[in-house]
C-alpha cells in the first residue's frame, strides 16, 4: 500500500529521536503498518507509547512525543495541528493534547512524522530542527524566562515549543506554549518537558507533504469548505469565526449550565461582562487563528494580545465569581507567559477558594498565578491541581475533577452526554473527547435531550472513535460542526492513495481509544475512576426559568454507564474480557 517505499504519499515516513541523557539524535523510519493503522497524531503517538506506557510520567525513559497528521502541508481544512502525547504527572493517565500554530506543519517540512524526546538533559538545553538535522544547544540563559522571552530568543527559527517557569518548576499542569500562543494546555505535559531539562524545541523546513490524488483532494477540499460556510456554528451571525468559543457565554447562562463558586452553583448574574460581544466591543477585538485554518476562531488584540477562550473566562470568570474582563484577560496573558493551563489553574484556585471560605479577588489573582508558577507559598500546594491540594487540606470532595482532570466550563448537571462522557475520556474530566456538547446543546449533527440519558452510551462511544481519529488527522474538532469523517475520509484517500472509509477510520478510532483505556487499567485505573464528584449527585444547580438542574441520578448513570462499558466490549466494570487485546493490535 501507500505507505511502503521510501516517503509514501500523506506521511514523511521518519520519526526523530532524541535522547537527552546521551545526546543522541537520530532519525528511523516509522513503520508503515502504524502510519495506516494509527494515522499520525494522537493515534501514532498510543502506538509509540506501547513499550512505555507503564513509567512514571518523570521517568528519564519516558518518551514526549510531538506528532502530525497526513493531511498536515496539504490543503485539508484545519489539518495543520499538533498531537503531544506522554503520560500525564497530573492524570497519571496515558496523554494527548492538541494545538495550532506552525510547528506541526515545520516539523513535517523538516522530514518528520514524529519527534520522540527521551531522557533528562544534566543542564536546560534547546532542541533546533531543520531539514538538515538536529542539534541541541544550551539554554541555561533562557532558564526561568517567561515564554514571550524565550520566543524573542529564537527570532530566526519558524516555530518555537516552549515551556515558562510552570514546566521548569513542576507544576503538574504546566502547558507548551507554541510560539505562534497557542497551547500545548492541558496535562501537564510542559512538567514533562521542563523535567527534560528541554526548555524549547526550534523546527524549519521545506519539504513539501506529497499528495496521491491533488485533483480528489481540491474536490475534498471544497466539499468541506461548502459545509463550513453552511454550518450556522461556524459562519452563522452568532458563531464561533464571528465571536470565538466565548461566544458560548451566553448560551451557557441560558441553558443554567455555567459553573459557577466552584460548581456550587450553574448561572452567574454578571457573565455577561466577559461574553463574546462584550470582548468584541471592549478590546476591539481581531479576528486570529491556527494557522492554515479557514474559520479563525480565536481572538487577539489589535496590538496582538491573545484573548481568553470560552473555557479560561467562564473558570476565571464565573468559577471564581470575578466578573471583571480585563483582570479575565489579565490571568490568561499570565498563564500564557508562566505556561500553565488556564482551566486547571482557575478550577484549583475556585476548589482553594470554596476551602477558605472567599474565592481569589481580581486584585490577588495575579500573585497567586505567578506563585504558582514559581511554587512559592500557597502556589507550592496549589500547583499540584485541585485533586491533591484538597486532600492535602483535608476537603477531598471539593476538587471538582475526574481523574484528577479538572472539570471544564459545562456543568454536568446540564446535559447527561457531558456527565457520561467526563467519566469515560481516557485522559480525565474534558469536554473534548466525546464533545457532546454539539448535540446536546448546539443541536448538531442532530439534537439529543440533553435531561435524558437514553441512547448516550452508544452516542459517546461513537464520538469518543470518531473525535480519535480528528485528533489522529489532526484536524480541530470545530471543523465537525460542518464537515464528518466521510468528507475527511474523502481528503485522506486523495492524500495518501489509500482508500479509507468512514467506517474504516471509527474502527481506526476504536482501536486507538481501546489501546489507551488497555494502558490505563494496566496503570491501576478502574470503574471507581469513571465517576463525578459525588457534588453532582446530590446538589441542585441553579434553577429558573423554567429550567430544574437536578442533581444526576446515580443509578440511572451507573446504568449507562455499564450500557457504554458493553458497547465497548468491556466487561460490567468496564475491564477487559482478553488479557492479550494489546498483542493482537498492529
Ligand atoms: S477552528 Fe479555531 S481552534 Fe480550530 S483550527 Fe481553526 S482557529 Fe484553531
Amino acid at each position: 500500500m501507500s505507505v511502503s517505499g521510501k516517503q509514501p504519499f500523506g506521511w514523511q515516513g521518519q520519526a526523530l529521536h532524541v535522547n537527552l541523557s546521551t545526546g543522541t539524535i537520530h532519525s528511523q523510519p516509522i513503520p508503515g503498518e502504524w502510519l495506516s493503522n494509527y494515522l499520525g497524531g494522537r493515534g501514532l503517538g498510543v502506538r509509540m507509547m506501547r513499550d512505555y506506557y507503564r513509567l512514571d510520567p518523570f521517568d528519564p525513559d519516558m518518551p514526549l512525543i510531538f506528532a502530525v497528521g497526513p493531511l498536515c502541508g496539504t490543503a485539508a481544512p484545519t489539518a495543520a495541528r499538533l498531537a503531544v502525547v506522554s503520560r500525564s504527572p497530573l492524570t497519571n493517565t496515558i496523554y494527548d493534547c492538541s494545538a495550532g500554530g506552525r510547528f506541526a506543519y515545520r516539523l513535517k517540512q523538516a522530514g518528520y512524522d514524529a519527534l520522540v524526546v527521551t531522557g533528562t538533559s544534566s543542564r536546560p538545553v534547546a532542541l533546533n530542527i531543520t531539514a538538515d538535522g538536529a542539534r541541541l544547544d544550551d539554554a541555561t540563559l533562557l532558564w526561568g524566562e517567561p515564554v514571550s522571552a524565550t520566543v524573542r530568543a529564537f527570532a530566526n527559527a519558524s516555530s518555537v515549543a516552549a515551556i515558562g517557569p510552570a514546566g521548569e518548576n513542576g507544576v503538574l499542569y504546566a502547558s507548551i506554549m507554541m510560539s505562534e500562543g497557542n497551547a500545548v494546555g492541558r496535562g501537564g505535559l510542559g512538567a514533562v518537558m521542563g523535567h527534560k531539562k528541554l526548555k524549547a524545541i526550534t523546527v524549519k523546513g521545506d519539504r513539501k507533504t506529497r499528495v496521491a490524488d491533488p485533483d480528489r483532494l481540491r474536490l475534498a477540499q471544497q466539499d468541506i469548505m461548502r459545509l463550513f460556510r453552511a454550518s450556522p456554528v461556524i459562519f452563522g451571525e452568532l458563531g464561533i469565526a464571528e465571536y470565538g468559543t466565548p461566544a458560548l457565554v451566553d448560551l451557557m447562562a441560558q441553558r443554567r449550565m455555567a459553573p459557577t463558586d466552584n460548581f456550587r452553583k450553574t448561572l452567574f448574574a454578571n457573565s455577561s461582562n466577559y461574553s463574546g460581544p462584550a470582548i468584541r466591543k471592549h478590546f476591539a477585538a481581531r479576528k486570529d487563528g491556527c494557522y492554515a485554518c479557514p474559520i479563525q476562531c480565536k481572538k487577539s488584540t489589535p496590538q496582538g494580545e491573545h484573548l481568553p477562550e470560552y473555557e479560561t473566562v467562564s473558570h476565571f470568570g464565573a468559577l471564581n465569581r470575578i466578573d471583571d474582563l480585563h483582570t479575565i484577560v489579565k490571568a490568561n496573558t499570565l498563564c500564557n507567559e508562566m505556561g500553565l493551563d488556564t482551566i486547571t489553574a482557575a478550577a484549583t484556585l475556585a476548589a482553594w477558594g470554596e476551602i477558605r471560605g472567599e474565592f481569589p479577588t481580581a486584585t490577588e489573582l495575579g500573585e497567586l498565578l505567578a506563585a504558582i508558577a514559581h511554587r512559592n507559598g500557597d502556589g507550592d500546594l496549589l500547583a499540584l491541581g485541585s485533586r491533591r491540594m484538597a486532600q492535602q487540606l483535608g476537603h477531598p470532595e471539593v476538587a471538582m475533577a475526574v481523574k484528577s482532570l479538572e472539570l471544564p466550563a459545562y456543568d454536568p448537571r446540564g446535559a447527561y452526554g457531558m456527565a457520561l462522557a467526563y467519566c469515560t475520556s481516557n485522559r480525565g474530566g474534558c469536554h473534548l473527547r466525546a464533545y457532546p456538547i454539539s448535540h446536546e446543546i448546539l443541536r448538531k449533527p442532530v439534537a439529543t435531550d440533553r435531561f435524558s440519558f437514553a441512547g448516550k452510551a452508544r452516542i459517546i462511544k461513537i464520538a469518543e472513535d470518531s473525535n480519535a481519529v480528528i485528533d489522529s488527522l489532526v484536524a480541530c474538532k470545530f471543523s465537525f460542526f460542518g464537515a464528518s469523517l466521510e468528507e475527511y475520509a474523502e481528503a485522506l484517500s486523495a492524500v495518501t492513495g489509500h482508500d479509507y472509509s468512514p467506517q474504516e477510520l471509527k474502527r481506526i478510532g476504536e482501536r486507538i481509544y481501546l489501546t489507551e483505556r488497555f494502558y490505563n487499567i494496566e496503570n491501576g485505573f478502574a470503574d471507581t475512576d469513571d465517576i463525578l464528584p459525588e457534588r453532582f449527585f446530590t446538589e441542585e444547580g441553579s434553577s429558573g426559568d423554567g429550567i430544574s438542574i437536578n442533581p444526576i441520578d446515580r443509578t440511572r448513570f451507573l446504568e449507562e454507564r455499564r450500557k457504554y462499558y458493553r458497547i465497548r466490549g468491556l466487561d460490567d466494570h468496564g475491564r477487559f474480557t482478553d488479557s492479550d487485546f494489546l498483542g493482537q493490535q498492529p
